[in-house]
């Protein structure tokens, strides 16, 4: 691995079952579940298990299931959610290193929607 993991990051500790989470979905290579510190009426944060720190970690390393399992489980959130396919209707979004605003160094797409959102990037 060409990057440093920590394995003891609280996603980490979250996927081996060390701590409790609220689950919303859970998949071979994916797990879904309510942010503690919800910034909208919903707020899930969506992580591979697999031991990737960011989204550039892991569009690089993973393998095409691992992609494919990810990015299936967030259409399926939206859909399970009833976000539907209007794309007013949510937001995904990731931070990676410092200048990104990352606190967990694992990677994480935050789903966000119920209210409205206004512009990202102000
Ligand atoms: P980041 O700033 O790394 O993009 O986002 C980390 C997110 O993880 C924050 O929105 C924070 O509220 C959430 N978070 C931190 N610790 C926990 C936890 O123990 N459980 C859950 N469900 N969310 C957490």
């Amino acid at each position: 691995m060409p990057y440093a993991y920590d394995p003891q990051n609280i996603f980490a500790r979250i996927l081996r079952g060390e701590i409790p989470n609220k689950t919303v979905l859970e998949t071979e290579h994916t797990l879904a579940f309510h942010d503690i510190a919800p910034q909208a009426p919903l707020h899930v944060l969506v992580i591979p298990k697999g031991a990737y720190v960011n989204h550039a970690h892991f569009a690089r390393d993973a393998s095409a299931e691992e992609l494919v399992d990810f990015n299936r489980a967030v259409a399926r959130i939206c859909t399970d959610l009833g976000l539907g396919d209007d794309p007013d209707n949510f937001r995904v979004i990731s931070n990676a290193g410092v200048h990104g605003g990352q606190e967990v160094p694992h990677y994480h797409l935050h789903l966000v929607a119920g209210r409205p959102l206004g512009r990202m990037l102000e």
